[in-house]
């Protein structure tokens, strides 16, 4: 499984924020948002292929129970499946992060979805393949139904919003499952965006989530 990096820290989104939790990082992605916080997993892939066994070795080091496999996109891995198993087998609890484009059937505790908006098309050569791929509705249904999940949507503008309850109308989600979350790999920029978003998530009654590792640490690899 190609790796880009696995490090301890705070889970920093969504609904177990604050959490102490291993990370995974798979390298590769199927889309090219354009405002990816993770370029060096997809618009431009570093990492080396990793062993399963070298993987849970290197989980196996850090105390944590809770386990998060990220990306890129994991579920693409072809290992995900067996590196899940293993996981499950040693007891860890884990969250899986994921655009919802893909199925596996992988051992999941929370299914972490985070649906891209328009927000995240890029222009130029990618463009029309990220607009094709990124909202696949039986894929999040199916995910949706066969996992605990959480779905966590990155707000740029106050036009994202109507975007994402369209889609949860047409998925029928749980309100109470949805999270949004202000885009931005810059402290102040997520300050700004979160006045207003907090103001929509009172309304609508969605979880807002703040991105604690952005706020620790800045936007650096390894937090
Ligand atoms: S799905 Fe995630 S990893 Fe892939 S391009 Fe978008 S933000 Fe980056």
């Amino acid at each position: 499984m190609r790796i880009a990096e696995i490090f301890y820290s705070l889970q920093g989104e969504g609904s177990l924020v604050g959490v102490p939790s291993v990370f995974v990082r798979s390298s590769g992605c199927n889309l090219r948002c354009s405002w990816c916080d993770t370029p060096y997993t997809s618009w431009n892939p570093e990492g080396d292929d990793w062993t399963l066994e070298r993987i849970l070795a290197a989980v196996d080091a850090y105390a944590a129970r809770h386990v998060v496999v990220t990306g890129g996109e994991p579920m693409i891995a072809r290992e995900i499946v067996e590196l899940t198993r293993q996981l499950r087998q040693r007891g860890r609890h884990i969250t899986i992060e994921t655009a919802g484009t893909v199925f596996a059937p992988v051992e999941c505790d929370l299914m972490s979805i985070s649906p891209k908006l328009a927000n995240s098309t890029p222009r130029g050569e990618w463009a029309e393949r990220h607009e094709r791929l990124r909202i696949q509705p039986e894929t999040l249904r199916r995910l949706m139904a066969a996992y605990d999940y959480q779905l966590k949507f990155v707000i740029a503008q106050p036009d994202d919003v109507a975007e994402a309850q369209e889609l949860l109308r047409a998925l029928d989600a749980d309100v109470g499952k949805v999270i949004l979350m202000p885009e931005g790999v810059d402290a102040g920029v997520l300050r700004d965006r979160a006045v207003w978003l907090a103001e929509v998530c009172k309304r609508e009654g969605f979880r807002f989530s703040p991105r604690l590792h952005v706020e620790l640490y800045g936007n650096r690899r390894g937090t």
